[in-house]
C-alpha cells in the first residue's frame, strides 16, 4: 500500500487536478490511499474571512470568492453537472456561514478557527474526488475528522494515536481493497467529535498518520521542487538535490527551519521503517529523495535560512559572572512563555538567545527580567544554519555580511546577521 500526498499547489487550478490525476492514474495498480490538502491559497483565504467575520460582524457575501475560485475550477473539470457534488458543497458553505456568524468570544478563536478553516480542506476533496471517479477512477471519500482523534488542543491539536490507528485501521484499511481512498490532510477530531486542526502546513503529518496506521509501504509527497534540496532555491542560487537522506538527517532539517516537510512528519514514518518520497508533481519521471533508514558518508551542506530573528542579551550590571542560578531564572521565564529559542551563547557577563519576532513576548519577557539584568535586544535579524558544514560554503555565506553572532559545533556552524539595508 502507498500513501500520497497532495499539498494546495498540486491542486490549485483544474490543470493541476488533472496532472494529480494523471499520476495517481500510472499507480492505480497499487493500494492507494490520498492525501490532499486546500486547493491553492485556500487556507489564508479561509482565515482571512474568518478574521473579517470577526472584526467586522456579519458581513454580506464573505464567502462569494472562495465560492467563485471552486465553482471555476468545478467547470473547467466539468463537473457542473454533479449535483450529489453541489449539494454536498452547499451543505459545506452553509456550515462555514454558520460557523462564521456564529462566532462569539465564549467558543474562543482556536474553537472557531478549527470548525471552518478545516471546510477548505473537505471542499478540495470532495471536487477532486468527484473527478477522481469522473476519470474511471473509483474513489471513495473518506472523512479524516472521522478517524484521526485528538486532544483538545485547536490549531495544535495532538494526535491519541492509540484511538487514531484502531479506527483508520477498522475503518479506512478495508475499503483500500476496492477503491483508491481519498482523504484529508490537517484535521481531524476530538473526543466529542468537534473538528480540530493539526497545525499549518499539517498535511504532511497527515499522510504519516495514515501511513503508519495502514503499515504502508511507503509514503510520496509530491511538491513544485523535485525533491528534498540542500537550500531553498526561492532563496539561493545552485542548489543540489539530495537523492537519499537518513531520517535524522531531514528532521534535523526541519528543526532549523526547513519547510519542505512538516516538522512532525518524519518521527512517526523513522519509528516504524517506512519510506517517505519526495518528488516533483510536474516530472513523474524523476525520482526525487527518499528519506529511509541510511548511511550517507559525505552529505552535501544544508543549508537553511529563518528571517524574522530577535536576539536579546541579559547583562549583569554589578561586576559579578552569570551563573547557572542566573540561567535558570532566564529560562523559567522563557518556558512560561512557550518561548523556543533558536540559538543561545554564553559569557562571562552575558547570556544571549535568538528566538523569532515576538515583540509582545520579548516586552513580557524584559519585564520580568528587567531587575536583575541590562537587557539588549535586536531584531528584524536573519539566521543561516549550515548542516554539515564546510568551510568553503561558510566563507561564501557570511560574504558581505554583519555577523553578531557565530557558533559552530562539529556538525553545524549558525550564523545571526543584521538584513542588508539596501540590497539593490
Ligand atoms: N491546508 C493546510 C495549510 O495550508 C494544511 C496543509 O496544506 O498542509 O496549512
Ligand atoms: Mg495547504
Amino acid at each position: 500500500m502507498k500513501v500520497f500526498k497532495f499539498g494546495g499547489a498540486s491542486v490549485k487550478d483544474a490543470a493541476s487536478v488533472q496532472n494529480m490525476c494523471k499520476i495517481i492514474s500510472a499507480h492505480k495498480e497499487d493500494r492507494l490511499v490520498i492525501v490532499v490538502s486546500a486547493m491553492g491559497k485556500m487556507t489564508n483565504a479561509f482565515e482571512s474571512v474568518l478574521a473579517k467575520s470577526i472584526d467586522e460582524e456579519p458581513i454580506d457575501a464573505p464567502i462569494q470568492a472562495i465560492q467563485d475560485y471552486h465553482n471555476e475550477i468545478i467547470k473547467s473539470l466539468g463537473l457542473s453537472s454533479q449535483q450529489d457534488l453541489l449539494q454536498d458543497l452547499d451543505e459545506i458553505y452553509e456550515q462555514l456561514i454558520h460557523g462564521l456568524n456564529g462566532y462569539s468570544s465564549s467558543f474562543g478563536y482556536d474553537f472557531v478557527y478549527d470548525q471552518t478553516v478545516s471546510l477548505a480542506e473537505v471542499i478540495s476533496t470532495k471536487i477532486v474526488a468527484a473527478y477522481l471517479n469522473k476519470e474511471g477512477l473509483p474513489t471513495e471519500w473518506v472523512d479524516a475528522r472521522k478517524v484521526v482523534k485528538t486532544n483538545n488542543t485547536h490549531r495544535q491539536a495532538m494526535v491519541d494515536w492509540g484511538a487514531t490507528q484502531a479506527m483508520i485501521k477498522s475503518q479506512v484499511l478495508p475499503l483500500t481493497e476496492e477503491k483508491i481512498v481519498l482523504t484529508q490532510g490537517f484535521i481531524g477530531s476530538n473526543a466529542k467529535y468537534n473538528t480540530t486542526t493539526l497545525g499549518r502546513e499539517g498535511s504532511d503529518f497527515s499522510a504519516a498518520i495514515f501511513a503508519t496506521s495502514l503499515s504502508a509501504d511507503s509514503v510520496t509527497i509530491w511538491k513544485d521542487v523535485p525533491g528534498v534540496l540542500n537550500a531553498d532555491p526561492k532563496k539561493f542560487e545552485n542548489t543540489k538535490l539530495y537523492d537519499r537522506l537518513p531520517y535524522k538527517e531531514a528532521a534535523e532539517m526541519t528543526y532549523y527551519g526547513a519547510s519542505v516537510i512538516h516538522p512532525k512528519t518524519i518521527k512517526p514514518l523513522a519509528q516504524k521503517g517506512i519510506p517517505l518520497y519526495v518528488r516533483s508533481f510536474q516530472d513523474m519521471e524523476s525520482t526525487g529523495t527518499v528519506i529511509e533508514e541510511c548511511l550517507i558518508p559525505n552529505l552535501n551542506p544544508a543549508i537553511i535560512h529563518k528571517d524574522n530573528q530577535t536576539v536579546i542579551s541579559f547583562k549583569i550590571s554589578d561586576f559579578s559572572f552569570i551563573n547557572e542560578t542566573h540561567i535558570h531564572t532566564i529560562f523559567d521565564h522563557i518556558k512560561r512563555l512557550n518561548l523556543s529559542i533558536n540559538l543561545m551563547q554564553n559569557s562571562a557577563i552575558s547570556f544571549t538567545i535568538c528566538m523569532d519576532d515576538n515583540p509582545k513576548k520579548r516586552e513580557q519577557l524584559r519585564t520580568a527580567l528587567m531587575e536583575e539584568f541590562n537587557i539588549y535586544y535586536n531584531e528584524g535579524l536573519e539566521m543561516i544554519t549550515v548542516k554539515n558544514y564546510n568551510q568553503e560554503t561558510i566563507n561564501e555565506l557570511m560574504r558581505g555580511k554583519q555577523v553578531i553572532i557565530e557558533q559552530r559545533s562539529r556538525n553545524n556552524f549558525q550564523m545571526v546577521y543584521k538584513t542588508a539595508e539596501n540590497p539593490a
